[in-house]
């Protein structure tokens, strides 16, 4: 690093009690969806962080007992779960990081659908989760059996070889933190009350795990200061503070946060880079020992204005590092247009939610690292003499070209539009989603710095003048289209009256073809653009009702913890919402709908009618150039392949992946072997 670098600062050691981070970059906890059931995936992944320059990398959260007990992450139950942690922490140590553990006994948030035992929690009642069952009230012979249980399963992390452990008060679903909260905890003991009392639990978890592995281990916490539920909850100027004056100094690290989960991992849609910042700024003034916060950061400089202003001592994440496990060390090396940055989107967080490898739309090699052998920053070099001609500069098209353009291919980029990004800048356009234009910007720069990448505009490519090119790897990166005949999830059959010019797809919306109200919005698709759409309208001034089959609007982004934020916000802005009903018909300006569950019908008047249904792929180049597979050779084309939405339409983030994986395996087609590697259990010996 140059000594003069502003971000020299960033790169100064921190001591976290009995060991030292080697500069002030602090990987969080996270989960992965990989965790025990993927654990070479896991553990690589991790290493990975490592190797890009974090200098604490921890596990997900790490359940103590059988009777706390989620369906994924680690475990730590007992000695049999050592070795796979173990192999964590060895591919973090080869590239000279700390490896942390976060340990939890999460009480009524556990379901404990596996080990089967009864949940337990500070003061009884519902489960969190919508589940048979309620929870008994913890007697003291149960308190003192999670300090053992947790107590254990520090020792044992220690064995694994685990530097950090992390004694975890957060995110509204560990049993120290519904010990804090004024409402969960309605104990009369010593263990509910007074603050010192709801705060004895975390204490003796805390001064047990000291105890027991402190010596060579730093113990950290991390807790949520404020829940942002008001007098409910723990509040940053309450509980947050109050138990940070009283534990100031017992802890070797303060990691701090909002709650839950939905406050936490908020999506650029909904907040900033640095939105906790106002909740967890009067940390450091109470304590010596150094204080990490998380906000999505990516920017050096605001990371560097967090140290210098007295909020930070180390800067913490998890998204930024999963979109860039490199980001430290490309700060390092003052390589900051190289920096990939999270764009917010959550999608890593949806399919983690899914218990699947974690997946990103930023950094297609995540959950790739071991069972692909991707690497996030390193490409073999070319080993053909391919030259490749990419058709379409949306996220697959981009990508497929800044890879192959790493490898040392010779690519050109045909793009019809007079613009980069595709579906990315269109969908950018939206409320709330401008920072995912960060996919085409990232990739925009790095085919700028490439001397064998070059890209055509306003080139509309017809199976004629793709074959006259004579490029012997032809990649179709060519998108998809949004259906207008509402042709959907609830419709598999043309809705009636869709041919009529008042009914209109998402595509003449995002393209701002003139709308007049009332407007009505049949959701049939139930992932975010139907929600956002709607936002986008009533924003116009138009007033807008959004019909959907579910229960609620945009179903699926509950993965991405935005469901409850976007109803409010629709709500808000006074959209009308219509749930669990169908289009049957479209009229002349109006539209008659189908109560889910009985014959019901209601007729509603509309001057536009948006159909959000699904996508149909643009692949009609794909069939024509197919059907001329006979003139191929003559014109030096080897290979016609699709990436990205013109083969599988979906999320932004598969596009990415499928145009970063044709560079990979140039669509050599794959057989009949899978081809990735699989964490397959081997069991001691042969069932009979
Ligand atoms: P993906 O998400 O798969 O990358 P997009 O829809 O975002 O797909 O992008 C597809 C891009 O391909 C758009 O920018 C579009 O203008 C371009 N495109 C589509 N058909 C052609 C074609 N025949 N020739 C050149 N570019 C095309
Ligand atoms: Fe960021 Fe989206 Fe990647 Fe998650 S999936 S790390 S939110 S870019």
């Amino acid at each position: 690093m140059d000594a003069d670098s502003p971000y020299k600062l960033l790169f100064e050691p921190v001591r976290i009690g009995p060991v030292v981070a080697k500069n002030r970059f602090y990987q969080v906890p996270h989960c992965n969806g990989m965790g025990r059931t993927y654990p070479s995936e896991m553990a690589v992944m991790r290493g990975h962080k490592a190797q890009g320059g974090w200098a604490v990398v921890c596990t997900e959260q790490c359940d103590v007992h059988p009777s706390t007990e989620t369906r994924r992450e680690i475990r730590l139950w007992d000695d049999r779960d050592i070795p796979y942690l173990a192999r964590m922490v060895d591919e973090v140590h080869a590239h000279d990081a700390l490896a942390g553990i976060e340990l939890v006994h999460m009480g009524q948030h556990g379901l404990n659908l596996y080990s089967r035992e009864p949940v337990m929690a500070v003061s009884g009642g519902a489960l969190d989760s919508v589940s048979p069952g309620t929870a008994r009230v913890m007697s003291k012979r149960d308190i003192a059996d999670v300090r053992r249980w947790h107590r254990n399963a520090a020792i044992r992390a220690k064995q694994a070889g685990y530097d950090i452990i992390v004694v975890y008060a957060g995110h509204s679903i560990s049993l120290a933190m519904h010990f804090l909260s004024p409402t969960l905890n309605q104990r009369t003991d010593e263990y509910g009350g007074s603050i010192e009392n709801r705060a004895r639990l975390f204490r003796e978890l805390l001064e047990d795990t000291k105890d027991a592995v402190g010596d060579t281990c730093g113990v950290v916490v991390r807790m949520a200061v404020d829940e942002l539920m008001g007098e409910r909850g723990i509040m940053s100027e309450r509980e947050g503070r109050e138990v940070i004056e009283m534990l100031a100094e017992v802890p070797d690290l303060w990691d701090v946060n909002c709650s839950d989960w939905t406050n936490d991992s908020v999506s650029s849609r909904f907040a900033e880079e640095g939105f906790q910042e106002p909740y967890i700024d009067f940390v450091k003034g109470l304590t010596t020992k150094p204080v990490v916060g998380v906000g999505r950061y990516t920017s050096p400089d605001k990371m560097v204005s967090l140290i210098k202003n007295g909020v930070l001592d180390m800067i913490g994440a998890a998204r930024p590092s999963i979109a860039d496990p490199f980001l430290p060390q490309k700060i390092e090396q003052g390589r900051i247009e190289d920096i990939r940055e999270c764009i917010g989107c959550n999608i890593c967080v949806g399919y983690s939610n899914l218990m699947v490898p974690i997946r990103c739309t930023q950094n297609p090699t995540m959950g790739e690292e071991w069972r692909r052998g991707w690497h996030p920053e390193r490409i073999p070099a070319k080993d053909t003499d391919d030259r490749v001609l990419i058709v379409g500069a949306g996220p697959a098209g981009l990508e497929a070209a800044r890879a192959f353009g790493q490898r040392g291919y010779d690519v050109v980029l045909a793009e019809a539009s007079r613009t980069l990004g595709g579906r990315v800048m269109r969908e950018a356009a939206l409320p709330g989603l401008s920072a995912w234009r960060r996919v085409k910007d990232y990739r925009e720069y790095q085919l700028s710095q490439m001397g064998n990448v070059e890209v055509f505009f306003d080139s509309e490519m017809q199976s004629a003048t793709v074959l006259e090119a004579g490029y012997s790897l032809v990649v179709l990166a060519t998108g998809a289209s949004w259906r207008q005949d509402g042709v959907g999830r609830s419709s598999k059959l043309p809705i009636p009256g869709h041919d009529q010019p008042f009914v209109i797809g998402p595509d003449q919306v995002m393209d701002g073809t003139p709308v007049e109200g009332p407007v009505v919005i049949f959701d049939d698709d139930q992932i975010y653009l139907g929600g956002v759409l709607a936002e986008a309208l009533r924003i116009r001034g138009l007033d807008v009702t959004l019909v959907t089959p579910g229960a609620v609007v945009s179903a699926w982004t509950d993965l991405t913890l935005e469901q409850h934020k976007i109803q409010s916000r629709l709500h808000e802005l006074g959209v009308n919402i219509i749930p669990l009903h169908t289009v049957r018909d479209i009229g002349d300006h109006t539209v008659t709908l189908d109560y889910v569950y009985s014959k019901a019908q209601q007729t509603l008047s509309a001057g536009c009618v948006v159909l959000v249904s699904t996508q149909r792929p643009n692949d009609q180049l794909f069939f024509d150039l197919d059907a001329t597979q006979s003139t191929w050779a003559a014109h030096g084309v080897r290979r016609v392949v699709r990436v990205g939405d013109c083969y599988g339409p979906g999320t932004i983030a598969s596009a990415v992946w499928s145009g970063h994986k044709v560079a990979r395996d140039l669509g050599e087609p794959e057989g009949d072997d899978v081809v990735f590697k699989r964490d397959v259990v081997a069991l001691p010996e042969r069932l009979r």
